[in-house]
């Protein structure tokens, strides 16, 4: 009889991104992908990533983490897992290529003999586990699934995939390797979530290019292509559209540049250098003979589209007579931040075309409710768990494998771990999970102050410096600063609350020092509720001189 193994979510079961899962057996742990999500709030939050803690507490038993691609939802998290836990990484080329930098901006060193490039065919044996990759198509170059060898039998994860047979600069989807995979036997079938919504694959990447290639050809002034800059595939293609257009070529955003070295280092991007043009001279280029690729699609904050946008950028601006094709979609959440950056762009002039008005300008990278259909198919898995997708994507997902025929099915949420024996899954423990911030600069920030930011973003802060005697007395006026509280305005309230401190310091005669910066605090925080309806965070200094 086969022995169970574990399988713990971290992250992206239950929400979308972040995703982390670990497989436990007798003898270790491997970590399939160490994602970030991005925030969708405004109070200095860079990234997300999934709480580790649980994993830094298996320490050695932790043999390996694996890298189905190289999306921030499934890299994004590494840093801050391998600043805690020094664990080897093993991954496709681009995905190691983009995590080495990504562990450089933190600060962690990237010895090479704790990143090994694996290759679709080889087997890997990663502590008690032996793990097979399989080429599946997706928006981003070297993008793996996993056939990988347990105590329980073959676990298959799917990785982020799709049937997509035109991609330009990269094998599709092995199906043939699919197929022989779920004739050895499949025990589990683990399955990205994401389009399960989505009935069809709508349009193919080659359909991108071709809609790409035909706006670019009726266009007349500058293009900017906006997309996601890990869609070395759309870099590509865009590479020969200028070529075939007349156009030169520029590249806007950290991010976009960041992809560009790294497929080019690849050998997989092989832009003509005598195309390409620096941002620096690409606003005194001819403007019908400029392609600029920009990033920004969600409007990041001080990404190259925004600034296009609001017309910060150092070199370019966009100019009337200009197009501007958001080659992309709006994840969920940025809805609003890239509706009023479309309006900039219209403002400035601009031409906007978007998938809503033009669809064939982006394809899907995921799996449509099809082709997660055929991934079943080919797989055939005695059991099968969604990841990858909020609670409605995987529960829709489960439906889906119970109409395909698997009878073992199982939907659980982040922290909840799962007992798979070979036939059967089961519920069982909970670990500790949950989402860690990363603020802007690139340090983690506790819940605590996550907490008081919010706080001072809903109800502003004032700090109050008292100065008192050895007797008691006020030895200067209070000191009263006011920060983003609403009708702060009124120069007169602070006056109000000085007058408010002076009263409390009086009825506390002679104070004792330890009560009397509480019932300042309190004193403030009432008289700001009169003014503006609302209790701010509150400092209160207390200064004594003798
Ligand atoms: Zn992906
Ligand atoms: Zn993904």
């Amino acid at each position: 009889m086969r022995k169970s193994i574990r399988l713990v979510p971290l992250g992206g079961l239950g929400e979308i991104g972040r995703n982390c899962l670990a497989i436990e057996q007798r003898g270790g742990i491997l970590v399939v992908d160490c994602g970030s999500s991005f925030p969708h709030d405004d109070l200095g939050i860079d990234l997300w990533h999934a709480d580790h803690s649980w994993l830094v507490g298996q320490g050695s038993r932790v043999r390996g983490v694996l890298l189905t691609h190289g999306h921030e939802d499934h890299i994004g998290g590494l840093p801050y897992l391998l600043s805690e836990l020094d664990v080897p990484v093993w991954g496709p080329a681009h995905a190691l290529g983009v995590a080495r930098r990504r562990l450089a901006e933190s600060g962690i060193d990237t010895e090479e003999s704790r990143m090994t490039t694996i290759e679709p065919g080889g087997h890997y044996a990663i502590g008690p586990f032996s793990v097979e990759p399989v080429q599946v198509s997706h928006s981003v170059i070297d993008a793996f699934a996993f056939c990988i060898d347990t105590d329980a039998g073959f676990v298959f994860h799917t990785g982020d995939f799709n049937f997509d047979t035109s991609i330009t600069g990269n094998p599709p989807t092995d199906v043939a390797r699919l197929e022989q995979i779920g004739d050895s036997g499949v025990g589990l079938l683990l399955s990205d979530s994401t389009n399960v919504e989505i009935p069809d694959r709508q349009g193919s990447e080659q359909g991108v290019g071709e809609e790409l290639e035909r706006l670019v050809r009726e266009a007349s002034g500058r293009v900017f292509v906006a997309i996601f800059a890990s869609n070395i595939h759309r870099l590509i293609l865009l590479g020969q559209i200028a070529e075939r257009t007349g156009r030169s070529l520029c590249c806007i955003g950290r991010s976009l540049e960041m992809q560009v070295q790294v497929a080019t280092a690849l050998g997989r991007l092989k832009w003509k250098t005598d195309r390409l043009v620096g941002a620096e001279e690409a606003g005194d280029w001819p403007r019908e003979r400029l392609l600029v690729i920009v990033g920004g699609t969600q409007a990041e904050r001080n990404s190259g589209l925004r600034r296009l946008a609001s017309g910060d950028h150092r070199w370019l601006a966009v100019q009337r007579g200009d197009t501007v094709i958001m080659s992309s979609r709006t994840i969920p959440g940025n809805e609003r931040a890239v509706r009023d950056m479309q309006c900039d762009l219209l403002r400035a002039g601009a031409r906007v075309i978007s998938r809503e008005t033009h669809p064939d300008v982006h394809t899907s990278g995921h799996a449509a409710r099809s082709e997660q259909r055929r991934m079943i198919d080919l797989l055939r898995p005695l059991a099968f768990m969604p990841i990858h997708g909020t609670l409605r994507h995987l529960l829709a997902h489960a439906e889906l494998a119970r109409a395909a025929g698997v009878r073992e099915l199982l939907v659980v949420e982040d922290g909840t771990s799962v007992r798979f024996d070979g036939r059967t899954l089961r519920r069982a423990e909970q670990v500790a999970h949950g989402k860690r911030a990363v603020a802007l600069g690139g340090k983690p920030i506790s819940a605590q102050r996550l907490q008081e930011r919010c706080e001072l973003a809903r109800c502003g802060a004032a700090v109050v410096t008292v100065v008192v005697a050895t007797d008691g007395t006020l030895a200067a006026p209070p000191m009263v600063s006011l920060r983003g509280i609403a009708a702060v305005g009124d120069d007169g309230i602070a006056a109000k609350v000085g007058a408010a401190v002076a009263h409390t310091v009086k009825r506390h005669r002679p104070h004792s020092g330890a009560r009397l910066p509480e019932a300042v605090r309190r004193a403030v925080a009432r008289q700001l509720k009169e003014f503006c309806g609302k209790r701010p965070l509150v400092d209160v200094h207390l200064i004594e001189v003798g």
